[in-house]
């Protein structure tokens, strides 16, 4: 079925804030520390929706961990439960630059994520909207607000680079 233009968004989707927008910045710079670590350039954040304070920030640690679940907005959603000393997220924002997995996907339903801001979609992994929409799936006993696409150009572009060099970097290096 094909929507027409004027297709009002989705009830759980939204306009992202100033504060969104300076989070996912902050985001897309922790990823760059990923990608200068030889992890996938992904960066998250999780910050309270009414203060602004941040509660987590990481990136992919995949690699360095050899942990598939080190996902970076994976390792922040656990450090922001940790640091708050509560599983229950429902205040909180997740700012994330690529579009979550089916597992970080089922872990922001399971901590209750308030709002899921996210940079660019993934075409093979992306459980939001490109593959599935787990994070506002009426029959899941929790729903967030989600903000897609923001800066996308420049989250994707980031991701594109980083598999460029290592596309491009002599077999021996490797
Ligand atoms: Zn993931």
């Amino acid at each position: 079925m094909t929507h027409p233009e004027s297709t009002p968004p989705t009830p759980t989707e939204s306009l992202p804030t100033e504060l969104d927008r300076s989070m996912m910045h902050r985001a897309i710079e922790l990823a760059d520390e990923a990608s200068a670590l030889g992890e996938v350039p992904v960066g998250a954040i999780v910050y309270d929706t009414a203060t602004g304070e941040i509660l987590a920030s990481a990136h992919n640690t995949r690699e360095m961990h050899n942990n598939p679940a080190g996902h970076a907005e994976f390792n922040a959603i656990i450090q922001a439960c940790q640091s708050i000393a509560d599983w229950r997220l429902n205040h909180c924002t997740l700012v994330v630059t690529l579009e979550p997995c089916p597992m970080c996907a089922g872990l922001i339903v399971n901590a209750r994520i308030g709002r899921l801001v996210y940079g660019t979609p993934d075409p093979k992994a992306g459980a939001v909207r490109t593959l599935y929409q787990l994070c506002d799936d009426p029959r899941l006993n929790h729903r967030c607000q989600i903000i897609p696409n923001l800066e996308q150009k420049q989250c994707s572009q980031q991701l594109k680079d980083f598999f460029r060099t290592l596309r491009d970097r002599p077999q021996s290096d490797q």
